[in-house]
């Protein structure tokens, strides 16, 4: 890798797992691409571990490039993981992320760029293939169905969350962090960093070369990482109420069940087969329990918050990067 003296204007990503028949294509258009626009470019080209050679092919075509920066990571840890390893190398004042697979179409790239060049109250622009080429069935149906679920959830509505093309003011990539899945989820993220997001329509392309990693078995790990998004986004400061309010609605109607089957007994009634009894016992203790799980969840955000580690807030300052709300006095 060449060393780059001034930092170029626009960094991008893109996560590789066994593409090595894409990427020349890949590179090549990435670049045709970016030379008929005005701003200086790099591309972060992070392998996530591949097995067929992609990773050594980037070395290869790296070295008469210095714009291209491989990243090799130790072994494959998925594609939230793959972009986060860019995003923490990012040196551009926009970053750009896309797929490897030229399913995304490069020449886009400038579109959006242009939109964040020319309007200034645009943190995020998503790309939205309006004519997606993927299998209607297994792929389309399913993410139309992501797309209204996280739309509600999280009360950022888009049509496409999950169109890898995507361009975003800098400051916003260093406010988010990815991990596991998170990657389906990032304009939520990133409108809770603060971003402002619109959707542009981008073209799509069908794969031509190698195959998909992914499959329509993940709808478990989706609905469960979209349950850690509504929390994320509603609760995290309050886990207390979110855990604490369940365990209320549970415990009330259960000391109102023991007191009322308390005053029958103080009369005179015999109660013991009851099974009401067992009811009113059990909403009581799974009441408790759900407060004292949201007292262990306040107790780690204040943790969280005072150590350091978390942002409570961000300040809208588009242009600086480093502009956060730590908690801890500093
Ligand atoms: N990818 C990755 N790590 C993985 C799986 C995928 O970096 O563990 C990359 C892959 O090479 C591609 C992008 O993530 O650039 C999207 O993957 P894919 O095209 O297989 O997903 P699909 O478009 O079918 O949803
Ligand atoms: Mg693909």
């Amino acid at each position: 890798m060449q060393p780059i003296s001034t930092p170029p204007e626009v960094s991008i990503v893109v996560p590789i797992y066994n593409e090595v028949d894409n990427l020349p294509d890949l590179v090549t258009r990435i670049e045709a691409a970016m030379r008929s626009q005005p701003l200086s470019f790099e591309l972060i080209a992070v392998d996530d571990g591949s097995r067929d050679g992609s990773g050594k092919l980037l070395l290869e075509l790296a070295r008469t490039r210095p714009w291209l920066r491989p990243v090799l990571l130790a072994r494959n840890y998925g594609q939230s993981s793959g972009l986060q390893a860019g995003f923490d190398r990012v040196r551009g004042r926009y970053v750009v992320t896309l797929d490897a697979d030229l399913q995304n179409e490069p020449d886009d790239i400038p579109l959006l760029l242009n939109r964040l060049e020319t309007d200034p109250d645009v943190d995020m622009v998503s790309g939205w293939r309006k004519d997606r080429q993927d299998a209607a069935l297994s792929r389309k149906l399913p993410s139309k169905i992501a797309n209204r679920l996280i739309s509600q959830a999280t009360g950022v509505q888009l049509h496409d969350y999950g169109c890898a093309l995507k361009a975003y003011r800098r400051h916003i990539i260093d406010r988010i962090h990815l991990y596991g899945e998170l990657h389906r989820f990032i304009p939520s993220l990133a409108r809770d960093a603060g971003a402002r997001i619109t959707e542009v329509p981008v073209r799509h392309h069908a794969r031509t070369r190698g195959v998909s990693k992914y499959g329509i078995d993940r709808t478990f790990r989706v609905i469960l990482d979209l349950i850690l998004m509504v929390f994320l986004m509603r609760y995290r400061q309050r886990p207390l109420h979110a855990f604490g309010g369940v365990g209320l609605w549970l415990a009330t109607p259960g000391f109102l069940i023991l007191a009322w089957l308390f005053l029958l007994k103080l009369f005179g009634h015999d109660i013991g087969g009851r099974p009401l009894l067992i009811v009113g016992v059990m909403l009581v203790l799974m009441g408790i329990t759900f407060v004292a799980a949201g007292l262990i969840g306040e107790l780690l955000t204040r943790i969280y918050y005072e150590s350091g580690g978390g942002q409570q807030y961000y300040v809208n300052e588009p242009e600086t990067s480093s502009e956060t709300g730590a908690n801890s006095p500093a």
